[in-house]
């Protein structure tokens, strides 16, 4: 695996004005080149330094991308410090003083010959178009230490060097560079992304600790979504197919750790899945929320297409509404309670009836602060009903209103997806 080191030059950047997110910006996307990065440097604006920065990182490093200092203000101190290392002659590009004339034309400015000197580019490079800015960039290639004007998959190193302000930068990388490197790295990066539910993330990194730590290749990370818990597989290999074949095998792997709460291996939410569900299914949904006030629609109607599933979501904060809107016999709150699986149950149903829907969901519990007709923050009454089969949960949920709120939508959505799949199993799991 080729090593990538970037040099950020810039004075702004060691007093802490402008935060480096050009670094940030290209360690993010190196990976898709199946380049490893292993180094960051920032350094001022001095030619020595950066000359300093380029030989240290030329001894340790194949791929080396420094960012800044190629506009007209600094003198183009970049080029020529990297120039000076290899003894290479700064050489003025003809095509590019073309474009900066008919740029400054165009802008009806008047061109100093500082603007010029962005038309210098060390010999045997190659430059780098900026779509978005006058200073274009440039990329030295070497075969074995020597610069080679040689094309990017027979060269071993690389410096390149790319423009300060993000967004020329960014459309540089992109358009310009990443070629070149997946060219050079001739490996294959690919990440797979599980969805699991109802697994604290602790516990879903003690289940794959062996996979984690300690390994390289391919590397396993844990992240928290809205509800659920993230699970990122990479792997870079020279074939794409081996490497497609390595990550399939974490399928099998991670079905078996966790079982149901595995409920996606394509990186969706819990909503995008249910949704996806219900579609393939041709089911209609509706819902009846109270202490979520509409967490739940809203997280399904967030999902672009959620029109041809969902067809009401009914919210009933007060015990008036749950009997009139929803049909709950006033019986049934009086003798359990408005936070009770009795009544969870009745609003289920009710808002199926209402709605005729194939599947609803309810909600309803004290998400806080404080204790509410004697049922503690944190206690919340799911139920979900199919086609006439209801399931209703009692769950208790920490941490503060929002977070109560937001676990008890996700987890209805959930149990609605448990139920729909245990009635209707599929041949070929399509999780
Ligand atoms: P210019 O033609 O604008 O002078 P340049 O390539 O010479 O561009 P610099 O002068 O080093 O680049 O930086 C220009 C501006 O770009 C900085 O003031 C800063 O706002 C932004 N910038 C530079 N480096 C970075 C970085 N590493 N991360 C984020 N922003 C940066
Ligand atoms: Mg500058």
């Amino acid at each position: 695996m080729k090593k990538a080191e970037i040099i950020s030059v810039g004075t702004e950047l060691l007093m802490g004005q402008v935060a480096n997110t050009d670094a940030q910006y290209i360690s993010a996307k190196l990976p898709e080149a199946g380049i490893g990065v292993f180094y960051h440097t920032v350094v001022g604006d001095n030619p020595g330094r950066v000359g300093e920065a380029v030989s240290r990182a030329f001894g340790r490093s194949d791929v080396i991308i420094l960012t800044g200092g190629l506009g007209p203000t600094q003198d183009d101190l970049t080029k020529k410090a990297v120039a000076d290392m290899f003894g290479l002659e700064l050489k003025r590009d003809e095509e590019t003083v073309r474009k900066i004339e008919e740029y400054f034309l165009k802008i009806g400015k008047k061109m100093v010959p500082a603007n010029l000197s962005q038309a210098d580019f060390p010999e045997r490079s190659v430059i780098l178009e900026n779509s978005c800015g006058t200073a274009p960039g440039c990329a030295i290639l070497f075969k074995n230490d020597v610069p080679k004007a040689v094309a990017p998959d027979k060269a071993d190193k690389i410096i390149a060097l790319l423009p300060g302000p993000p967004r020329e930068m960014q459309t540089m990388f992109d358009n310009e560079l990443m070629p070149m490197l997946k060219a050079m790295s001739k490996l294959v990066f690919k990440s797979r992304y599980y969805s699991i539910i109802g697994v604290p993330e602790s516990e879903v990194e003690k289940r794959l600790i062996d996979k984690i730590d300690g390994c390289v290749n391919p590397t396993v990370a844990t992240y928290v979504g809205k509800g659920y818990v993230s699970v990122r597989v990479s792997y870079s290999g020279e074939d794409a197919e081996e490497v497609k074949k390595t990550l399939r095998k974490y399928d099998t792997l991670m079905k078996k750790r966790f079982g149901d709460d595995l409920f996606s291996t394509r990186g969706e939410s819990v909503q995008e899945n249910f949704l996806r569900r219900m579609k393939e299914r041709g089911l209609s949904f509706s819902c009846a929320e109270s202490c979520t006030g509409g967490l739940v629609a809203e997280l399904v109607t967030s999902v672009p297409g959620a029109s041809s599933v969902i067809r009401a979501g009914i919210v009933t904060y007060s015990n008036l509404a749950k009997i009139e809107l929803l049909g709950v016999p006033s019986e049934t709150i009086g003798a359990f309670g408005a936070v009770s699986a009795e009544t969870a149950a009745e609003m289920a149903k009710g808002a199926a009836m209402k709605c005729c829907t194939d599947v609803a969901v309810s909600v309803t519990g004290n998400a806080g602060p404080g204790v509410m007709e004697g049922k503690e923050q944190g206690l919340v009454y799911i139920a979900a009903w199919y086609k006439g089969e209801l399931e209703v949960g009692e769950f208790r949920f920490g941490g503060g209103r929002e977070n109560v709120r937001t676990r008890a939508a996700v987890t209805a959505l959930d149990m609605a997806r448990r139920l729909v799949l245990r009635k209707t199993p599929e041949k070929k799991p399509s999780i």
